[in-house]
């Protein structure tokens, strides 16, 4: 059999805003052997989002013990006083329940993750059309304050530069087609 969701994970990054979550969206609906992994996110909660769906929004304190009992495949200070990690326990659930992991997580944590898990990962890279772009995004999406808008672009521009170190790189100036890419790649890695 050729399809084997033991141990596999398949990483999704990108400077955020650059589309990787409507990617993921995609992804998740065309093949159910994938499954999201929630990471665990100690930043306020959005209007629209679920605890244990999008995230499993932690205080800090509880972040801190899990940090403490070795719990995170890995964990970034993604922002300034806020911090996401992927859980062992979360990919362990997605692997007793047959299914693959996809990670939606940024450029630093990618890298931990492709590091600790070689050979079984498929690491994709969103590449957004530009800065400028990205910027535009960012302000329509409408999630971001002035301050925390700028904080974002300036942290796309250092994150594109590691765009070589992944296994595949896809630009999203069309979103359409950036998940009819992802989803050809996914293929052959889940066949593989
Ligand atoms: P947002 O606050 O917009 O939901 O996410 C901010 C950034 O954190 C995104 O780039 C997202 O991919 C990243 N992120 C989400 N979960 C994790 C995680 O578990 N680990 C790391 N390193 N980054 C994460």
């Amino acid at each position: 059999m050729s399809f084997q969701p033991k141990n596999k994970i398949i990483i999704i990054t990108a400077p955020s805003g650059a589309g990787k979550t409507s990617i993921t969206h995609y992804l998740l609906k065309k093949f159910p052997q994938l499954a999201f992994s929630v990471s665990a996110a100690t930043r306020p909660r959005r209007k629209h989002e679920v605890d244990g769906k999008d995230y499993y929004f932690l205080s800090q304190e509880d972040f801190d013990q899990k940090i403490k009992h070795n719990e995170f495949v890995e964990w970034e200070m993604v922002y300034e006083g806020k911090s996401y990690g992927t859980l062992k326990s979360e990919l362990q659930r997605i692997w007793d329940n047959n299914q693959v992991p996809v990670l939606d997580i940024d450029v630093k944590g990618a890298i931990h993750v492709q590091g600790q898990y070689s050979g079984t990962v498929l690491s994709i890279f969103v590449e957004p059309p530009s800065v400028d772009e990205l910027k535009r995004r960012l302000s329509s999406r409408g999630t971001e304050t002035e301050e925390s808008l700028q904080t974002r672009v300036n942290k796309a521009s250092y994150e594109i530069s590691f765009k070589h170190r992944f296994d595949k790189i896809i630009l999203n100036d069309d979103l359409n087609k950036a998940c009819k890419r992802a989803e050809e790649v996914i293929t052959e890695f889940l066949n593989s």
